[in-house]
């Protein structure tokens, strides 16, 4: 990406016809990992884009919640775009390559795959409302409600994933289906943490909070980023003992964004 930045502002410079210098590769924003494009002095607003399969229509609350927290997460404006309907992909258990397709086929704000914008100064999140299931694999199960993958700008929904992979007794359905807002506003905020790269999985962490079980997540089930959050098994156990799914940000996260924010800020 930095050839590609540096390809660029050449471009730029050739045909201004100028004299002025190319800046170092470094002097050029880096919005190729999501936590830089999101946290970063070089974006100054964010843009949600949301595509959902026609049976999983989005609650507009959970959208608001994802909003508000990505909002205390980057201290920027949120602007959730009105949800855009999509086809069916017809894909039962979807690989990575599915999802990165799903994501490339269907985002319209930028180049896809990218996290940003410096020219705009926007940070953008897609996020998938999939019918079908994660596919199973070595390290994941098919339970999986929600998915981020590496550093992209992307989050996977799997709103009814229990219809697929999992058999349940009949109180875990009742429990589900009486919860359904409340599982999707954590899945959404969960997901969103992982691509801003929360409990050391991009942004360093302030205080020691991760769970040493579950790399990337927080050992304080009062946090969102608990691994509980992102399963179904998991989701359900929070349901039986707390009555509740967290869905917001902690202190340790909300210290952890702090602090990376000040870091990009300083070129780091
Ligand atoms: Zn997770």
């Amino acid at each position: 990406m930095r050839t590609g930045w540096l390809a660029v502002f050449t471009v730029a410079v050739v045909f201004a016809g100028c004299v002025n210098p190319l800046p170092a590769a470094h002097e050029a924003p880096d919005l190729t990992t999501s936590w830089r494009a999101l946290l970063g002095p070089a974006t100054d607003r964010v843009v949600v884009q949301v595509h959902y399969t026609p049976e999983h229509v989005p609650y507009p609350a959970a959208l608001t919640t994802l909003a508000d927290e990505l909002g205390r997460a980057t201290g920027k404006p949120v602007t959730v775009q009105t949800p855009i309907p999509m086809p069916s992909t017809g894909i039962a258990n979807h690989t990575v390559a599915d999802l990165l397709a799903v994501h490339a086929r269907t985002f319209t704000l930028g180049a896809p795959l990218l996290s940003g914008d410096a020219a705009s100064h926007t940070a953008w999140l897609h996020v998938l409302y999939l019918d079908g299931a994660r596919a199973a694999g070595a390290s994941q199960s098919g339970e999986t409600i929600g998915l981020h993958i590496g550093s992209l700008p992307a989050i996977y929904y799997f709103p009814k994933v229990q219809h697929l992979n999992v058999v349940l007794p009949p109180a875990s359905w009742d429990l589900l289906a009486a919860n359904d807002e409340p599982v999707e506003r954590a899945i959404l905020v969960h997901e969103a943490g992982h691509a801003l790269g929360l409990v050391d999985c991009g942004v360093p962490m302030v205080r020691a909070h991760d769970d040493a079980q579950h790399s990337c997540h927080s050992a304080s089930d009062g946090s969102v980023m608990t691994a509980l959050v992102g399963g179904l098994q998991g989701v359900l156990e929070l349901l039986q003992d707390n009555q509740w799914v967290p869905y917001k940000f902690d202190a340790d996260d909300l210290a952890d964004l702090q602090a990376a924010q000040a870091s990009f800020q300083g070129g780091a």
